[in-house]
């Protein structure tokens, strides 16, 4: 990456007397007595104050790779699958090498390289494409992310390492038509013990990955006692059948579906053992709404790096664009926004791998890096000019993608109410 530092005159961080100018060009400051190795200048350059370098040498590498696979084989073809509805099957193969999937986790056959990496590739993942990011988001996060914090040591060994190699992909059916905020009191599906086995019966809506997945967790409210329980349903289970969702104006090439479950008869050994109650459910989501906080970063840091591109390219009135004071603004109030919400993910995350992760931290996170993600794209698109709506360009693209990121895996409201609740010992869910 070229040296920002300039020779101009008006420059204030040019000339004698600036900590830049006591420098030799091209050398900065190590940031940490570790790293004085390294150089900001490895960073790209959105990751301004290179929070990257926080990671191993062995984690910065990976995130190398998942990076150069994403610019070389995703962004060439996405828009068209995007424009068609249609997910990119070919592309797995080389998601799965890539070794990404449960990433975090630590049970059978996961990588169990820590959150913050974790994080950081789910930012990597959504700063090219979101619909890429929240397919492996639902994947490794929320459906293996079911099975390794909710199920037995036995139900981990027979699925975990088969979904981090994706020879099986996951989905996980929570959400339904008639009650989403409200799940967790409000969830109708229903499961009744049936001999050495179960029968669900409901509807779940928005189910990212079902139509194709090889097994789909349900939560399903035990008609017994009340409480809410997981099973994972195999492909092709008789009983269970999908509509997929049409016509979405976001997130695109993720196939959503409602899912329809009429007697579907689950074995008791497909019953996440370890999950007694929504509480189980919550602690799933409390992980992966992390997750969802770093691919709002990543969202919002892909449409900033490609505004900033274009207006370095893009000429008016003699001028790139990029030399007018408010096309700067704009600029470094998405940088800004970036950051911010870079720092406290990555945060959030050291706290997550030292297992002092509460639910009104990610609920924080998920909040405020949502709704920066919906300022910056929207500003990203207004530096593009008419050109900001051609898919083209991709940075409309995640204008409409941010909107499901924004919704998704509980609503600004609803994370705000998780931390209101946490700081004033007040609940005002009703
Ligand atoms: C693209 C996409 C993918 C998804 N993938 C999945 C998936 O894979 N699996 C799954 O289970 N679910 C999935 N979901 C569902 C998602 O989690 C829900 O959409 C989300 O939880 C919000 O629920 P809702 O859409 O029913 O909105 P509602 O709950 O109907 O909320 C509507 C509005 O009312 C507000 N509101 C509700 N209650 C309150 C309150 N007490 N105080 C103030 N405001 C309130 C909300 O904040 C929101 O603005 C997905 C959704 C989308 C859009």
């Amino acid at each position: 990456m070229a040296d920002a530092r300039s020779d101009d005159p008006r420059d204030p961080t040019s000339g004698p007397g600036t900590d830049a100018g006591a420098r030799p060009a091209g050398s900065v400051a190590p940031v940490a007595p570790d790293l004085t190795d390294v150089e900001l200048t490895d960073s790209p350059f959105s990751d301004f104050l290179g929070f990257e370098l926080l990671l191993s040498d062995d984690d910065r590498a990976l995130l190398g790779r998942v990076r150069a696979f994403m610019n070389r084989e995703v962004e060439p073809i996405i828009n068209d699958y995007w424009t068609r509805a249609a997910f990119p099957h070919e592309l797995v193969p080389g998601i799965a090498d890539l070794g990404i999937a449960g990433l975090a986790y630590d049970g059978p056959g996961c990588p169990a390289r820590g959150a913050l990496v974790d994080g950081m590739v789910a930012m990597e993942l959504a700063r090219v494409d979101p619909s890429i990011g929240t397919f492996m988001g639902v994947h490794g996060g929320l459906a293996m992310g079911s099975i390794q914090l909710c199920g037995s040591d036995e139900q981990r060994e027979r699925w975990l390492p088969a979904m981090a190699r994706m020879e099986l992909i996951g989905a996980f059916g929570l959400t339904e038509p008639d009650v989403g905020s409200a799940i967790s009191a409000g969830l109708a599906t229903s499961a009744r013990r049936d001999g050495d086995g179960w029968v669900l019966n409901g509807e779940k809506k928005w189910i990212g990955n079902a139509a194709f997945a090889d097994l789909v967790i349900i939560w399903a409210r035990d008609e017994d006692d009340g409480q809410v329980k997981g099973f994972v349903v195999e492909k092709d289970t008789e009983g269970m059948t999908f509509d997929k969702q049409e016509d979405k104006i976001a997130l695109r090439v993720v196939q959503n579906a409602e899912v329809h479950l009429r007697d579907v008869r689950v074995p008791e050994e497909n019953r996440l053992q370890k999950a007694e109650s929504f509480r189980s459910t919550a602690d799933v989501l409390r992980v992966t709404r992390m997750g969802v906080a770093w691919q709002a970063a990543g969202c919002a840091r892909g449409a900033f790096e490609h505004a900033l591109r274009y207006t370095k390219a893009r000429e008016q009135f003699g001028r790139p664009i990029a030399s007018f004071q408010l096309v700067q603004d704009l600029l470094v109030k998405m940088l800004g926004h970036v950051t911010a919400a870079t720092a406290m993910n990555t945060r959030a995350s050291q706290l997550q791998d030292a297992g002092l992760l509460r639910d009104e931290h990610a609920s924080l996170c998920k909040a405020q890096a949502t709704a920066k993600m919906r300022e910056t794209v929207g500003w990203a698109r207004e530096v593009l000019g008419g050109n900001g709506i051609l898919l083209e360009h991709h940075v409309g693209r995640f204008v409409a993608d941010a909107e499901a990121i924004y919704s998704y895996e509980g609503t600004r409201e609803i994370n705000t109410l998780i931390v209101g609740r946490a700081i004033t010992g007040e609940s005002a869910f009703v």
